[in-house]
């Protein structure tokens, strides 16, 4: 694999640079901070796609850091929606357990009403992601810059996050 790190999700700008994998000459100031495992992969937003890409990332046995409040784009969405999408189309998937919709009505005694509402996809999700993704970082990434083959992270406390060079 090319680079140690994977990042997904990314909204509001922040590392559309390192998407696009261009080069961007910038100066990497020297600063206390945490340099990530060789086997590591970083996962920038706990949406439906950042949770089931380290789910599944997981499952391959690499070490997942998942940055971000779970589904925080969809906390602020109204309350009372109703989701368009099917039952089939918001279920989520884990390569090792049983986490689809199905399950967790099995599993927590409930039946969710079809149109789907936002708050019972929430539930869902929240429960889907403690059982695939146990361990989230709810600090927000507020820097992303690459360095030839190295990504820096700047979470909302002041840490700095290496991904290790090649
Ligand atoms: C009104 C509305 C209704 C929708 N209805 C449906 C529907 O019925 N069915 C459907 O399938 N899709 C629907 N969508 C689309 C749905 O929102 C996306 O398909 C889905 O959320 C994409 O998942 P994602 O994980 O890629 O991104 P998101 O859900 O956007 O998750 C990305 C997460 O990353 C976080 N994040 C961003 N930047 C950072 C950072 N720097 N550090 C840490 N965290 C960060 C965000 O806060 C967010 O929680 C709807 C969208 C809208 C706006």
């Amino acid at each position: 694999m090319p680079f140690p790190a994977v990042i997904v999700s990314v909204r509001d700008g922040i590392g559309m640079n390192g998407a696009r994998g261009e080069a961007i000459p910038i100066h990497l100031p020297v600063a206390r901070g945490t340099t990530m495992e060789r086997d590591s992969v970083c996962v920038i937003g706990a949406g439906p796609y950042g949770l089931t890409a380290a789910a599944y990332l997981r499952a391959a046995g690499l070490d997942v850091r998942v940055f971000g409040e779970t589904m925080s784009f969809w906390k602020a969405m109204p309350t009372g929606m109703l989701l368009r999408s099917t039952r089939e189309g918001i279920t989520l998937h884990d390569p090792q357990l049983k986490v689809g919709l199905v399950d967790y009505e099995r599993a927590c005694g409930v039946e969710l009403a079809t149109p789907v509402a936002r708050a019972d996809y929430l539930a869902y999700v929240d429960w889907y992601q403690r059982q695939a993704v146990p361990a989230i970082d709810t600090r927000r990434v507020v820097r992303l810059d690459r360095f030839e083959e190295r990504f820096r992270m700047q979470l909302d406390d002041g840490e700095l996050v290496d991904t290790p060079g090649s």
